[in-house]
């Protein structure tokens, strides 16, 4: 048997997103507001990114350094709380037992919570290298750069000496920031594309002042090695093949929306993006159901989610109070 609570709005996921939504509503008070975070610390991605640049502002075409990762996480769980929302730390929703009634598991056992409105804020992860078909053996010293991040940011893992970092997109260049913090030698950064996506003096830091080579036009085919990976299989547009000797293989970008709890639940996902289905108040097709964040879409900055995660409090108050539910929401 669990243990069942009502509250007014349940929030899952304690990123930016989640975080601004529980902060407005919170603030508007709506009732009792709380937040769920399987994690042991809130604060979504920005936790282990120790990069700056997050809520950074642009005036007049120019954009400020903004501040770290961990630094804007702590920031947006203190409004949250400061405004009075609960957030609950190594707590996941594992399911749905009704409508708006949801299942969690924690260390301190099992509970369900009824809720008046439920917001999805579950956010987006990159692909693991087994859903990008990557043949080989299941060697270790393969990451994503969320999980390279999450080992040496907030573990203090050891990485390994020398790594080839797969993607040439802004995460890419944040995962080469952070195999340098671990001590580790970067052998190449490798992209399919014709030419990177970072901004130009980014990827010129990288491969003048770090003297990473950036190889363009070919994919990883194959990772070599038994216990620990060894190498990985290259091969270029042209049909050249080549094996780059490497203890540490970092997969980055190619987020995919983390839309498990929502599938579920029998929201209905968005063929462009996977994620749920929202209309623009953010809205699912299940009445009562909201979905935020980088779960419903590409991955965006932390400042642009956030400022989603108000908007969607504004939604989600007028349905507190209207009750009224649109019959089809766009998208589905
Ligand atoms: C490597 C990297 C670098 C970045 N750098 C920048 C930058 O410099 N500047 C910037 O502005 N943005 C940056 N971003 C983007 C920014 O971090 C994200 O857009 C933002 O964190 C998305 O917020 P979110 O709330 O939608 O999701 P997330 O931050 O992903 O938070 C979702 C939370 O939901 C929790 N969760 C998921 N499922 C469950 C469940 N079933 N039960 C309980 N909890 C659950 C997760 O544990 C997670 O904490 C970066 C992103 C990455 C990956």
């Amino acid at each position: 048997m669990r243990p069942e609570r009502t509250v007014d709005v349940l929030i899952v996921g304690a990123g930016p997103a989640g975080l601004a939504a529980a902060a407005g509503l919170a603030a508007a008070g709506v009732g009792r507001v709380e937040v769920l975070e399987r994690e042991e610390r809130a604060g979504g991605v920005p936790r282990h990114c120790h990069h700056g640049g997050f809520g950074a502002r642009t005036f007049a075409g120019l954009t400020g350094p903004g501040t770290s990762g961990p630094r804007y996480a702590r920031a947006r769980v203190d409004a949250a709380l400061r405004a009075g929302a609960s957030v609950r730390t190594g707590v996941t929703a594992t399911g749905w037992a009704g409508p708006l009634t949801l299942d969690t598991t924690s260390p301190r056992g099992l509970e369900r919570l009824t809720a008046r409105a439920v917001v999805l804020a579950t956010g987006a992860r990159e692909r693991p290298r087994a859903a990008r078909l990557v043949p080989g053996s299941r060697a270790a010293g393969v990451y994503t750069t969320g999980e390279l991040q999450q080992a040496v940011h907030l573990y203090g893992q050891h990485i390994g000496t020398r790594a080839v970092v797969v993607g040439a997109e802004p995460v890419a260049y944040a995962a080469l920031d952070t195999l340098r913090r671990a001590g580790v030698e970067v052998a190449a950064q490798v992209t399919a594309e014709s030419r990177h996506r970072a901004t130009p003096w980014r990827a010129a830091e990288s491969r003048l002042r770090y003297g990473v080579p950036l190889l363009t036009g070919a994919a990883v085919t194959e990772l070599v090695g038994r216990g620990r990976v060894s190498a990985v299989g290259v091969r270029h547009r042209t049909g050249l093949l080549a094996q780059l000797s490497c203890d540490t293989v970092v997969f980055t970008g190619d987020f995919v929306p983390d839309h498990e709890l929502a599938r579920r639940g029998g929201v209905s996902l968005a063929p462009g993006t996977r994620g749920p289905a929202i209309d623009a108040d953010f809205r699912t097709d299940i009445p009562g159901v909201f979905a935020v964040g980088n779960v419903a879409h590409a991955v965006e900055p932390a400042g642009a989610v956030a400022a989603e995660g108000w908007r969607a409090a504004v939604s989600v108050r007028r349905y507190l109070l209207s009750g009224r539910w649109p019959s089809v929401v766009r998208g589905v």
